[in-house]
């Protein structure tokens, strides 16, 4: 079932993706070399804690962490480790989400620590602009299939390749809602957009092949060919006036 929002849970909304987007920002701000994921774990948390928020993630599934940590061939999902200690040249890919007042935020970024290769480089960049292309189909009136089909056209056309088994959802009073939102797809097809609907788009984006496996301890999503992989993440809401991003604080 596809939840339409009104106005006051759209209100709410906006309150949890603020908090979501400050702590992704927090988190941005406290990456450098020698720090652990562990310790970036902590940033997340504390700002959203400090917001009166709880941690979307922290206990979700048993996930133990506030923040999704991923580091390199990591995809999503990865743990904050004590023992994880990012370098200069990693890409960090930082999953946060907040919720207040019973509704959630949830957004993404990728990073890279220090000086990062002209290659790592470009694979954020592309991610980044399948996304506003993704976004920029989520409209009233248009379908799933639309905003997929911009992700895989852009990011496909760069030579990278669009994850499968993970997919972004709606978000609403629940972290994960109806409908599936993939970042690939035929214009045109799929479930049709309304204003009301509010969305996570996070297109996950490969430098070599789409596939993907589990590591051992249940979560990490590495890449299957061990190359590196970008994810950028906002909460959209659908309006009549276009798409709005929630997770979104202007930088
Ligand atoms: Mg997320
Ligand atoms: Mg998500």
């Amino acid at each position: 079932m596809v939840i339409i929002k009104v106005p006051e849970q759209l209100a709410k909304m906006k309150r949890a993706g603020e908090i979501t987007g400050g702590a992704l920002l927090a988190a941005r701000d406290a990456i450098r070399e020698g720090i652990s994921t562990a310790e970036l774990d902590r940033v997340v948390r504390t700002y959203i804690e400090s917001h009166h928020a709880k941690p979307s993630f922290l206990g979700y599934g048993g996930f133990p962490g506030s923040a999704c940590i991923s580091v390199n061939e990591q995809v999503i999902h990865g743990i904050p480790s004590k023992k994880r200690i990012l370098r200069e040249g990693d890409l960090v890919k930082i999953d946060v989400g907040a919720c207040i007042d019973g509704y959630h935020g949830d957004s993404a970024r990728t990073f890279g620590v220090g000086r990062i290769s002209p290659e790592a480089q470009a694979l954020v960049d592309t991610t980044e602009q399948s996304f506003h292309l993704g976004v920029a189909q989520a409209l009233p009136g248009n379908r799933i299939g639309d905003i997929g089909h911009a992700v895989q056209t852009c990011a496909e056309a760069a030579g990278y390749s669009v994850v499968r088994e993970y997919v972004g959802h709606g978000v609403g009073s629940h972290l994960h809602e109806e409908p599936d939102v993939p970042n690939y797809g035929t214009a045109g097809h799929g479930c049709r957009l309304y204003a009301g609907m509010t969305i996570a788009i996070e297109p996950m984006i490969c430098q070599g092949k789409k596939d993907v496996v589990v590591l051992p301890d249940g979560w990490t999503v590495i890449t299957a060919d061990r190359k590196l992989s970008a994810h950028y993440e906002h909460t959209v809401a659908i309006t009549p006036d276009g798409p709005v991003l929630l997770t979104y604080l202007g930088e």
